[in-house]
């Protein structure tokens, strides 16, 4: 019998696979895919099979030690689009697969042996075995048996599996997470008014912080959320439950909010354009993709519904990404509505044990519909029939580490190799979409609102010439907001505004020197905030206690700039006394469901004025909305990154969307210094081909992607000269890799990232433009040379989605 040999991905940083033989007793369980279990070092780990017959390799190879499941666990569609990953943006192949699989399903092994109930005869040391697990009531880990049988075991264990005798079981780390309940600190009794507060708290700061932050979270928070996120000690939450200001509880685990709700039906018949879309899509050659460009409101969700109907019903499975779950529950609860259980959620909430239990049951095509953000797009769906790319155009389709796949092309990838369609929707299309239609994606347009419902009038506020009321402190109000928000307040609708910078303030300075406070680690300022307060970087998560003079010139008063939501909403609380103020940015949603309780509220009618960051932007439905104001639109315009148009326009756009959805019409103010910048003219008018057609222009020269490709090279590494001249080696090699095969390509740099410093680590880059394929060669090599030298490390990231 000759010997067989198989190629074993590990979820480690490794270019390469590995060879192991494939022991004769695990026989056809190790297929292309499975899941085995292999030495490494002195430790197991799980791997995944890439091919399950090869050559046997020059050194000895060792035994694969288990096959835990009884059909591979990475389906044949996802394992090759796992290698078209690892290819095209040289990621390693073990980790490309390891983002796929859920963690419940990797990791570290442990095996456990089972006996199998009967009598066995069988002698020697495997009866040994066979007696040692009676002992200890049947079942044991393997590496137990081992350590007391001081054995090698795993021969005589394939044998006993290979007889029906003890049956080998992977058990993932991990699946702890779905324990039952967690602590929860939460408000006690009714709130002390202000005055109250100033002598309850007097000499207790935190105290008091720790129940404004507690009051600004809906009430409640988890301890670990209040001591990891909050930064607050055991002992402060200690001192407010012993003043019976709040009280200890263990919550059951917070149930998943989609988990049984029955999701919002869909209407029932579709519009023309709608109907003339979903055709079109139904008539794409299995593998072909469209590209659903239909304004804000226009009924893109219905199409998708639909085509997802239609593909059940031809019995194949479905896949819906939207940008982020948590900020979509209207779409999650309209594919419940339409398709109820048949859907699996995948968010990120969801425990390793959970997301493990959504892959099984999707897997074994219990369920025919996955939804989820950007790593859904692995689901394991059976006979996949559709992908659809929800609000394509999202930067956080984009994933930030190895692999760094843009999800909009992993979709088509996998569309291609399944023979399934692929329709990305969207009312602001990325540039990269929109170049391919025509070509490879078809143009899909819903001109209109639904109803024939009007598109907000948009009104550009000049803030250096406008109007503007007094008493609004460091925020710039002009009087046209102001005036909107009143009169939408009296009439009882609800208003949106747009800030999008989190925190109190953007930065702190001196107003004598001028010194800001920036990060000791990175780059950047340090973030003023309130609650609690702290100067805090958004990159690293440094923070310190606000400082009360200048560290460079010792000035007593230290001026905010910038002004975050947080102020927004603390301005708002004093201007409109009567309306009820709703915050939603990374800070108050960082605990489970939060998104969901906000917007419900808002869905209620409980909150008059929601503000928030791009959170806001997306996706939200709600008739009674009639007003959005956007506080700052300058935020995003003039970052250092050639996609900074692009990204405004999309935001305004898309937030700008957000208004008069329903019968009573809506309008849009926006405030801004840059009155005639192009993001902002052909926002205002709703009008993203003209934007598109303009911004291309604008692509060709100096030329930027779509126009051709980009492979940024980050280099990073703890010492700013070390960096620097690893920087200058990557320029020099891509130059002469360049120069010797005579490629068309550009090399740019190196020069230092724009964020020069993240969490201590010194950054350089080196940019490549050129056409993808001959980029793809570049990178192939790229993978296999570069990645680390003494203590940098040099990352690639093709197709970058911020230069940043
Ligand atoms: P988009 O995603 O394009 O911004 P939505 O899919 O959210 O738009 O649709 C906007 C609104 O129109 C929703 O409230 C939706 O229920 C409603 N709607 C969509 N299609 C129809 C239809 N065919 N008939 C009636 N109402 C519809
Ligand atoms: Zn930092």
């Amino acid at each position: 019998m000759t010997e067989r040999f198989a190629t074993v991905a590990l979820p480690l940083p490794l270019a390469s696979s590995y060879t192991y033989r494939i022991p004769e007793t695990l026989g056809d369980r190790v297929a292309s895919g499975a899941r085995v279990v292999v030495p490494v070092r002195r430790r197991e780990l799980i791997g995944i099979v890439l091919d399950s017959d090869v050559p046997a390799p020059d050194a000895t190879a060792r035994d694969i030690l288990a096959a835990p499941d009884d059909r591979p666990a990475v389906p044949g569609g996802l394992l090759a689009t796992a290698r078209w990953i690892s290819d095209y943006y040289g990621a390693p192949p073990g980790l490309t697969l390891k983002c796929m699989l859920p963690g419940g399903l990797w990791g570290e092994s442990q095996v456990i042996a089972t006996r199998a109930a009967g009598k066995w005869s069988v002698g020697g040391f495997a009866g040994e075995i066979l007696d040692w697990l009676e002992g200890r009531a049947g079942e044991a880990p393997v590496a137990a048996v081992a350590r007391a049988l001081r054995r090698p075991v795993w021969d005589a264990l394939h044998r006993l599996a290979a007889v029906g005798a003890v049956r080998l079981r992977v058990e993932p780390p991990d699946t702890a997470g779905s324990a039952a309940t967690e602590r929860v600190v939460a408000i006690h009794g009714e709130p002390p008014t202000l005055i109250e507060r100033a002598s309850l708290f007097k000499r207790r700061a935190r105290r008091r912080e720790l129940y404004e932050a507690l009051e600004s979270l809906g009430g409640s928070a988890q301890i670990r959320h209040v001591v990891e996120q909050l930064g607050f000690g055991e002992a402060v939450i200690r001192g407010l439950v012993q003043q019976g200001l709040a009280k200890l509880t263990t919550a059951e685990r917070v149930r998943d909010p989609f988990g049984d709700s029955p999701g919002t039906p869909p209407p029932d018949t579709l519009t023309e354009a709608q109907a003339t879309a979903l055709d079109a899509i139904e008539s794409l050659p299995p593998g072909e993709g469209a590209l659903l460009f239909g304004v804000t409101g226009s009924g893109k969700t219905l199409v998708y519904l639909e085509a997802v109907k239609r593909a059940l019903a031809r019995g194949k499975g479905a896949i819906v990404l939207v940008p982020e779950i948590g900020l979509t529950p209207q779409t999650v609860s309209r594919l419940r509505g339409a398709f109820g259980d048949q859907v699996a959620v995948l968010h990120s909430a969801l425990s390793d044990g959970e997301r493990a239990d959504a892959w099984r049951l999707l897997r074994r095509g219990e369920r025919r519909v996955a939804v989820g953000a950007r790593s859904a797009v692995f689901a394991p769906v059976q006979d996949l029939g559709i992908i659809v790319v929800d609000e394509e155009h999202e930067a956080s389709y984009k994933n930030g580490e190895t692999p760094r796949y843009l999800t909009r092309d992993v979709a088509a990838v996998r569309a291609r190799i399944e023979g399934a369609s692929l329709v990305l929707g969207s009312a602001t299309p990325s540039l990269e979409a929109m170049a391919r239609t025509g070509d490879r994606l078809r143009l899909l347009r819903l001109p209109e609102r639904i109803g024939a419902r009007p598109l907000p009038p948009v009104e550009i506020v000049d803030l250096r010439v406008a109007p503007k009321v007094a008493g609004t402190g460091p925020l710039v109000w002009s009087a046209a907001l102001d005036a909107a928000i009143t009169e939408t307040h009296a009439r009882g609708e609800q208003a949106l505004l747009l800030l999008n910078r989190r925190g109190y303030a953007a930065f702190l300075q001196c107003p004598d020197c001028g010194e800001v406070w920036q990060c000791p680690r990175c780059t950047i300022s340090l973030t003023v905030h309130r609650s609690p307060p702290a100067l805090r970087c958004h990159y690293c998560g440094h923070e310190e206690a606000l400082p009360y003079t200048c560290r460079a010139c010792a000035n007593p008063v230290q001026q905010m700039r910038g002004v975050g939501t947080q102020q927004l909403e603390q301005m708002l609380a004093e201007r409109y006394p009567q309306a009820r103020v709703a915050r939603m940015d990374l800070d108050t949603t960082s605990t489970k469901w939060s998104h969901q309780r906000i917007l419900g509220a808002v869905e209620r009618g409980e909150v008059d004025l929601l503000i928030g960051t791009q959170m806001i932007a997306k996706g939200l439905d709600f008739p009674n909305v009639t007003l959005v104001g956007v506080v700052d639109a300058d935020t995003g315009l003039y970052l250092p990154d050639f996609r900074s148009a692009e990204r405004t326009f999309q935001l305004i756009a898309q937030v700008a969307g957000r208004a008069g959805r329903g019968p009573k019409g809506g309008r849009v103010v926006v405030q801004t210094r840059h009155p005639l910048h192009h993001a902002l003219v052909w926002a205002a008018k709703h009008d993203a081909e003209g934007f598109l057609h303009q911004e291309r222009e604008l692509r060709r020269s100096p030329p930027y992607p779509p126009e051709l490709h980009l492979v940024n090279l980050i280099v990073s590494g703890e010492g700013e000269a070390d960096t620097a001249s690893r920087a200058a080696e990557v320029a020099d090699w891509c130059n002469a890799l360049v120069a010797r095969h005579e490629l068309p390509v550009t090399v740019l740099g190196p020069a230092p990232c724009p964020l020069a410093r993240i969490k201590d680590r010194w950054r350089w880059h080196v940019l490549l433009k050129g056409q993808s394929q001959v980029l793809g060669r570049i990178v192939r090599y790229a993978a296999q040379r570069l990645p680390r030298a003494g203590k940098t490390r040099v990352v690639i990231d093709r197709d970058p989605v911020s230069l940043l």
